[in-house]
């Protein structure tokens, strides 16, 4: 069977140390969209791991770990990570890389950085991964496939075919140096020797798992509201983050996704630009302090180091998050974070043009909308750690009661500390 961990908001909600968890009980790990552009936080017996392009079951010896066909695969990122991980001491993972996931290139990444010097003011904050070019190129079929590397003049004749297009680009658009083709296809080549070890058919290994009863588990990055379709385009990634894609990423077939759980934090935090819409934001000192005191070492961007923006719970972007991830159960992180606060506003309904909706809008309306909150009293105590949910204070409980009844899906997990362990169980009320 297969199990999608999935954001249901902006990214960041937890996901990795959710995966990190459930991998125990499980046998495969896929990663099926996006690159090394977000970053998952694990804490485990090993130490803290900041993990981009490798899929987080790889603490677990008997776990296989696939980067599926739908992943923006940068290889030397890859490389690196590989490296660091086994530096610190964790046997070298169990990995299968995809022969059809495609190459993001270093030209990517430059012409990222190049669009986003040239809008000025008006660019979209990108982390500057390449990902936006990569998945322009791959939809007009320009990409690189794993499996090109394996005939050099099919890989030459894509690369050069590629850089001809990059160059124009280059030089006429952004005024840069043009690309060094034949620099780029030894690089390749040194690449391929690095991936050789991984490289293998993941469509029939994870049809095969699965019907030899394995269970497997699509770790999603980003969340809802980042896909490009469904969340708050154009301010959004450029792959989709939505469990369904794992069916065209991983892949897995629809039918065997039985369980979608999705990741919610018990406050709001987005690592993404100003200029995006972000509705039940707190700024000014309250905003600092909860900044600070959220996640395990205060809401800075895995990959950019950004300081997050953040804010209260919002209820109407979560129960759209949720539904459009089609989740049958909820993850609630970093419940501890809010033991400090004496009321704890919900974003329950947003005011657009003097009309309130509980109903998640197009971007140009969202673009408008103003929070309006409903509050609810602290507990007022240091909850991190807990174990026991019914052991939690009551307006702990009262919190979770009223985010599951606005959300519409049952709370199962709600975490109280960064640690895998630091988790209760709940049994939901609705
Ligand atoms: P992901 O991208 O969804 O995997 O999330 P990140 O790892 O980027 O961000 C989540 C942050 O919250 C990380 O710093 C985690 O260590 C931390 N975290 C996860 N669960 C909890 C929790 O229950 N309590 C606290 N305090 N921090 C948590």
């Amino acid at each position: 069977m297969v199990k999608a961990i999935v954001g249901a908001n902006w990214g960041d909600e937890g996901k990795g140390k959710i995966t990190d968890m459930l991998a125990e009980t499980s046998d495969v790990v896929v990663r099926f969209q996006g690159g090394a552009n977000a970053g998952h936080t694990i804490i485990n017996r090993y130490g803290r791991f900041a993990l981009h392009i490798l899929p987080s079951g790889i603490f677990y010896p008997h776990i296989t770990n696939v980067i599926g066909n739908g992943v923006a695969l940068d290889a030397r990122k890859l490389a690196g990570e590989l490296q660091a991980v086994t530096g610190q001491g964790i046997p070298a993972p169990n990995l299968l890389v995809s022969e059809r996931a495609q190459l993001l290139m270093p030209y990517h990444i430059l012409q990222d950085g190049y669009e986003e010097e040239r809008l000025g003011g008006r660019a979209f904050g990108s982390t500057k991964s390449g990902i936006a070019p990569f998945y322009s190129d791959k939809y007009a079929k320009t990409g690189i496939q794993v499996c090109d590397l394996f005939d050099e003049d099919r890989l030459r004749d894509r690369l050069f075919r590629a850089v001809e297009l990059k160059n124009v680009l280059f030089e006429h658009l952004y005024h840069k140096p043009p690309l060094d083709g034949e620099a780029l296809f030894r690089e390749l080549l040194e690449l391929r020797e690095l991936l050789r070890p991984y490289v293998g058919n993941a469509v029939v290994f994870l049809h095969e798992a699965l019907k030899a009863g394995k269970t497997i588990l699509l770790e999603g990055q980003l969340g809802s509201m980042k896909d490009p379709d469904l969340g708050i385009f154009p301010l959004t990634t450029s792959s989709h983050t939505l469990a369904g894609f794992g069916c065209v990423g991983a892949p897995v077939p629809p039918t065997a996704i039985e369980d979608v759980i999705c990741v919610t934090k018990a406050y709001s935090s987005d690592v993404g630009a100003s200029s995006e819409p972000f509705v039940s934001e707190v700024t000014g000192a309250a905003g600092d302090e909860l900044r600070r005191r959220g996640g395990d070492k205060g809401e800075f961007g895995a990959t950019t180091g950004r300081p997050r923006r953040v804010g209260w719970f919002d209820a109407v972007a979560t129960r759209y998050g949720c539904m459009v991830q089609g989740a049958t159960q909820v993850a609630l992180t970093c419940l501890d974070v809010l033991g400090y606060l004496d009321e704890i506003p919900v974003c329950t309904g947003y005011e657009i043009d003097g009309q309130v909706t509980d109903l998640f809008p197009t971007t140009p309306q969202l673009m408008k909308a103003k929070p309006v909150f409903t509050t609810l009293p602290g507990w007022k105590s240091d909850i991190r750690g807990c174990t026991d949910y019914d052991s939690l204070p009551e307006n702990a409980r009262r919190y979770v009661d009223f985010l599951e009844e606005h959300i519409g899906v049952p709370i199962t997990l709600v975490s109280t500390g960064p640690k895998r362990e630091e988790i209760t169980h709940r049994i939901p009320r609705i």
